[in-house]
């Protein structure tokens, strides 16, 4: 599987290579710390098209433009008073890191980015590889680097295997550290809305704030405060259903003694095969030996892409509860079934 793209493996060589290309009006695909990026300098709209071109991703679904720090994030939007004192408590507590802001965008800020808002999203990565990056190309819109619709990548063999045939570059950070997008932080009313859940969670913002988060509510791309996020996405194509305790409602419900071939996914190591059964080890797969939910969010896309390529009929995988970081994974758990 893949194309033509070339990985290039970090070395301070490539990634002034990787400026370079950028700096020409090239897409490009780097690491950052919550999943790969198909980047592009936010000065050229060319660069910025090619992006949704080679993502299949309609222009109604705006990017999250990247920076080195505030300064960068106050170059892009309009903040100021009070706004300005929330942001500023937000980033020393969590950024650089996995959290973007929505806030009212500067003029000069492209539609193409905003999808025509009049907000932008913003967030400060903490990838040293894609800091180093931007610090010689200015701010970079960068969406996940996946087809649309499909896992998002956390190794830069994913971004080849997926999209490799019509890019030409990846740089190769090692896998992602994350795993899960940004959080996804909407402060343009009284109390902060969390547009997408992520490894900042809710509970962590609120005590930086000092108050609690407007309760989330299930989004849809119709919503104009959170356009793009579609209640089915990151879906492998492999059918997959998910479970809360048991998997044996599901199997039984699929055939348990038809010849179809089934994985399951446990969140983590200490569970035996349904029904007890020999037959279903080999079947088995779990995400953190601990159950540790930092660590099923750094493992969960991977996984997924790695037994879509495996021909099985069925995929029947744990979700978590939605409190902390489980937030996240059981939100891009629950979009990536939502279309089976
Ligand atoms: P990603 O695909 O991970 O780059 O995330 C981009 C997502 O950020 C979009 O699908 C939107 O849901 C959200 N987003 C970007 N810009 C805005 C904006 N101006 N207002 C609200 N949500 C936004
Ligand atoms: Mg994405």
């Amino acid at each position: 599987m893949g194309g033509g793209a070339r990985i290039l493996e970090a070395t301070p060589e490539s990634i002034r290579e990787a400026a370079d290309i950028l700096l020409a009006g090239e897409v490009v695909a780097l690491p950052t710390e919550t999943v790969y990026g198909l980047a592009a300098v936010i000065g050229d709209d060319g660069a910025l098209r090619k992006i949704f071109r080679v993502k299949g991703r309609p222009s109604c679904d705006p990017l999250i433009v990247h920076v080195l720090d505030l300064s960068g994030l106050l170059g892009l939007a309009e903040v100021g008073g009070a706004l300005l004192d929330r942001v500023r408590r937000l980033c020393d507590a969590f950024c650089p890191g996995p959290l973007t802001f929505v806030l009212r965008k500067k003029k000069a800020v492209s539609d193409i980015i905003t999808a025509g808002k009049k907000t932008v999203a913003i967030r400060m990565p903490s990838h040293p590889i894609f800091r180093e990056i931007l610090r010689r190309t200015g701010p970079l819109a960068a969406p996940s680097a996946n087809p649309f619709g499909y896992v998002s990548p956390t190794y830069a063999e994913h971004v080849r295997a997926s999209m490799g045939e019509e890019i030409s570059h990846i740089l190769d950070g090692g896998p992602c550290e994350i795993g899960v997008e940004s959080t996804i932080l909407d402060l343009s009313g009284k109390r902060f809305t969390i547009l997408r859940p992520g490894a900042i969670t809710a509970e962590m913002i609120g005590e930086v704030l000092g108050e609690r988060a407007k309760p989330l509510r299930p989004m849809v791309s119709t919503d104009p405060a959170a356009p793009g996020m579609l209640r089915q996405h990151y879906s492998p194509r492999t059918k997959l259903r998910l479970f809360r305790e048991s998997a044996a409602e599901i199997l039984l419900n699929f055939g348990e003694n038809s010849e179809k071939n089934v994985a399951i996914i446990y969140l983590s190591q200490n569970h035996g095969p349904p029904f007890g059964e020999k037959k279903w080890a080999e079947n088995i797969f779990w995400l953190s030996e601990a159950g540790d939910w930092n660590e099923v969010a750094r493992n969960i896309f991977a996984l997924l892409r790695r037994l879509d390529g495996m021909e099985f009929d069925l995929i029947c995988c744990q979700v978590p509860e939605k409190i902390g970081v489980g937030a996240a994974i059981n939100d891009r758990l629950s979009r990536a079934a939502a279309k089976f």
